[in-house]
């Protein structure tokens, strides 16, 4: 097969979804050009930019950082349609209209490019009844491309052929979405809202109906089928807020005006309160109002007897979130069993959720693993309704739920379909999952792609390979293991809570990288969770303060540092993969290695500030070493000083990269490092840098002196923080770190142009941070971050 090569996306319609889509293809560097109707008056393309205008303003961020709007490409139908040539993929994203939707094909179709896939976003119209229209010329290259929003966060991508797509035009698809724009596939059928929202708002409607019955609050019923539940922690009634109530409504008509003849209709009927709030304009998050209305800093609850809102707040009984931390047999058996009305009314949605799933597997999804990765991938469920069902018993389940359906209480008389109790225990397992319509187990799709995912993301009940239970160990402490996958990289990946590095973790990775070099070709730091590090573990280092204050501490944290050093000059390059949070000691971590490859969503920085310190593990010399090199490389007598503002303000406010590509703006990625789109590629793509650097003879950098700027930057800098501090912007205590931090970076009290080692700077670092230590003022901030893990304003 050809590979599948994109140069260009077009996007056509900058509404919600186009213009984030286009802004996510931004992100993973994709050209993108962004397409909407022409404007009536004022620049033809005056509907599109401000589109792109928005997107700097919407939260959740849909770009990596604002400023990469300008990489989007404004274009309107009645000028630019010539555009459409160069694009290898069109991503249709109007209004959910039919007619609008075909006309808009008609007159796209001569300018698409012969080869060119050609896909729709819709959420609820049948994509067989869209490629109808398309010219035959087209047709094996259209099929639905469902995003969720945000779609930048969300990972769920349905993709969803007709009779007449070619196959291998799915395939290649599915392959871009998953490692270029980083997406988590599943395949569906085309049926009424697809998958995920298919199950997803029918759970949600059956929610509503059975709080009804319960009288369960909106807060209450929020909190039991958040978090708690192994759900999205904004529940329901304020995950309806955040999708739009007139957007869910619109979910519910399809559902309403194509599915008659489902045994579960009567329970499509859209509730009175929905209905109600959309008639006043309470369409949600969107509108200031919905369920919950945030009035100052209180978040009040609809109360729909009243008409009104009323204080929220209200949390699940003590007993019922007892009963929800147990095993899921245990769990299920308490719930169903219970006579306390939440745990009734939770009992009740289960059983309609494995009611609804059940009944419809045939005909919506090819396999069981599919609605379970559709409700995990696109309604953020820890695990689905059939990991559920088998986890918790299937047989003992699959007989409750039989019991309700004939006593009448469940949402519809449907029995549940046969298979369910042929004498199986479950619908995963590991030759695959459960196929209704096929009548037999089905193992996921096995393209080149997910060759790319070492450890890919499975159903429970599969017996898919635990990572740190997999490859050959090389060793483990209480918080690391060294492992490898191939003989030639070694792994370490640190298993400490939210991968805080003490002692005993720089214990571990010393003797990583030890057993790297003697045996070994590279040292990779990955782990299978979501964080990298979330920085030193301060509590850690607790009993050595106690007992000898912040003179025992000192040697700790030369310890921290040497480890640095002795990983920037290892024998072998040390890849850090990172992922999710890598902060203060984390980010030290990653800036001393070789290379990083950083997913996506990866959020870096120095925030020792908060906890009223200075980096300690090289963070500073790490900023000082590498303004003297930008420095450098531009011009010898170039004023380090300017090189050095940006890294001295960054550590200085704690600033946080708020996506990879932010990170590297703030300087803690470099331009050689990669940004991985998926996170499951993430050790993939860390192995073969690593292989690649050892091949190629990777050498580490050699110990030179650099320039430091010297006192005079340091009177510069601290003069401007006077004037932060006399008109209150910075505290006096935010005022003397940012004058330690200054004084390292800048190289302490010697001439600008002055040469220093990294050893001379972090013995700086260490002295500025031992000395905070001792401080009153950084006390309270360690005790209050470590009591009640926010950082304390003093
Ligand atoms: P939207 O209303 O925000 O944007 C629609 C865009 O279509 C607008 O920019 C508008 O200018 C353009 N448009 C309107 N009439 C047009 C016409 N006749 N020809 C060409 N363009 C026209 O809509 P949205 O929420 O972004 O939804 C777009 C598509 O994505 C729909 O098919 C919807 O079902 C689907 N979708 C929406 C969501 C969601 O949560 N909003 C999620 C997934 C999929």
């Amino acid at each position: 097969m050809n590979r599948f090569n994109v140069r260009k996306v077009a996007v056509l319609g900058a509404g919600v979804m186009g213009a984030q889509i286009a802004a996510h293809l931004v992100n993973v560097r994709v050209p993108v050009v962004l397409f909407d109707l022409a404007a009536r008056d004022g620049s033809m393309n005056a509907i599109v930019t401000k589109a792109i205008e928005g997107l700097k303003k919407l939260k959740p961020a849909p770009l990596g950082i604002p400023e990469d709007a300008a990489l989007l490409q404004a274009a309107n139908y009645d000028e630019h349609l010539a555009l459409l040539a160069e694009c290898d993929l069109v991503i249709e994203a109007i209004a959910e209209r039919m007619d609008w939707k075909l006309d808009l094909y008609r007159k796209i179709a001569p300018h698409v490019a012969p080869h060119a896939i050609v896909a729709s976003n819709t959420s609820g119209l049948s994509i067989t009844k869209l490629a109808d229209a398309v010219p035959d010329a087209i047709k094996p290259r259209f099929c639905g491309i469902h995003f969720f929003n945000p779609p930048r966060y969300m990972a769920l991508v349905e993709l969803i052929a007709t009779p007449s797509t070619d196959a291998a035009v799915l395939d290649q698809l599915e392959a871009f979405v998953t490692s270029t724009l980083g997406k988590s596939v599943v395949r569906a059928m085309d049926t009424p809202n697809f998958i995920a929202n298919r199950v997803g708002i029918a759970g949600m409607l059956a929610t509503m109906k059975e709080a009804e019955t319960y009288g369960l609050t909106y807060d209450v019923v929020d909190d039991l089928t958040g978090k708690k539940l192994g759900r999205a922690s904004s529940g329901t009634f304020r995950t309806a807020d955040v999708v739009g109530l007139d957007t869910m409504a619109h979910v519910i008509k399809t559902l309403q005006d194509n599915l008659q003849d489902d045994p579960f209709f009567p329970s499509y009927a859209t509730p009175a309160v929905l209905s109600a709030l959309i008639a006043k304009g309470a369409l949600g998050q969107k509108s200031g109002a919905g369920f919950f209305k945030k009035v100052g800093r209180d978040i009040l609850r609809l109360d729909p007897a009243k008409g009104d809102y009323v204080a929220g707040g209200g949390k699940a009984d003590e007993i019922v979130a007892r009963m929800l931390k147990k095993p899921a047999a245990e769990r299920l058996k308490l719930l169903h069993d219970s006579t306390n009305p939440q745990a009734q009314f939770l009992w009740a949605i289960l059983r309609d959720g494995f009611h609804y799933a059940a009944v419809h597997l045939a005909d919506i999804a090819e396999t069981a693993r599919d609605i379970d990765f559709a409700m995990r991938w696109g309604f953020g469920m820890s695990q689905g309704p059939f990991e559920l069902w088998q986890a918790a018993g299937w047989k003992q389940v699959a007989q409750w739920v039989k019991e309700d359906i004939d006593a009448g209480k469940a949402l519809s008389k449907a029995p549940l379909p046969a298979w369910v109790f042929d004498g199986r225990d479950g619908v995963h397992a590991p030759e695959g999952s459960w196929s209704a319509s096929a009548g037999k187990y089905l193992p996921q799709r096995d393209l080149p792609v997910y060759q790319r995912q070492y450890f890919r993301e499975d159903v429970q009940g599969a017996g898919a390979a635990a990572p740190l239970a997999s490859g050959t160990e090389l060793f483990r402490n209480d918080e690391l293991r060294a492992w490898t996958l191939d003989g030639e990289v070694v792994i370490a990946s640190i298993t400490a809570k939210l991968h805080l590095i003490s002692p005993l973790v720089v214990e571990g990775l010393q003797a990583a990288l030890e057993i790297a070099e003697r045996d070994h070709q590279a040292l990779v730091i990955w782990s299978p969770d979501d964080v990298f590090s979330a920085g030193a573990n301060l509590e850690a280092l607790m009993p050595v303060f106690m007992k000898s204050g912040a003179k025992g501490i000192a040697p700790e944290i030369k310890k921290f540092q040497d480890f640095m050093l002795r990983l920037r000059y290892a024998q072998v390059p040390v890849v850090s993969a990172v992922r999710g949070i890598a902060l203060g000691g984390g980010c030290e971590l990653a800036a001393y290695s070789a290379r990083r490859v950083a997913a996506m969503e990866s959020y870096m920085g120095l925030v020792e500030v908060g906890v009223g310190l200075v980096p300690g593990a090289g963070g500073l010399t790490y900023i000082a070493r590498r303004a003297a090199e930008m420095a450098a490389a531009g011009n010898a007598n170039a004023d380090i000083q300017k090189f050095l503002i940006d890294g001295f303000t960054n550590a200085a406010m704690a600033k946080v990269g708020t996506s990879a590509i932010e990170s590297r703006k703030l300087g803690y990625l470099l331009e050689g490092d990669i940004i991985v789109p998926h996170k499951d590629e993430l050790l993939f793509v860390a192995i073969q840098q690593a292989r690649a650097m050892a091949e190629s003879l990777w050498r580490a950098p050699q110990r030179k002196p650099f320039a430091v700027a010297g006192r005079n930057s340091i009177a510069t800098i601290k003069g401007q923080l006077v004037n932060m501090r006399d008109g209150g912007f910075v505290s006096a205590h935010d005022f003397h770190i940012a004058s330690l931090i200054a004084d390292v970076v800048c190289g302490g009290d010697v001439d600008a142009g002055s040469l220093v080692t990294e050893e001379y700077l972090m013995a700086l670092e260490r002295k500025h941070f031992c000395a905070l230590l001792e401080h009153p003022k950084t006390q309270e901030r360690i005790m209050g971050m470590l009591s009640t893990g926010k950082p304390v304003r003093n």
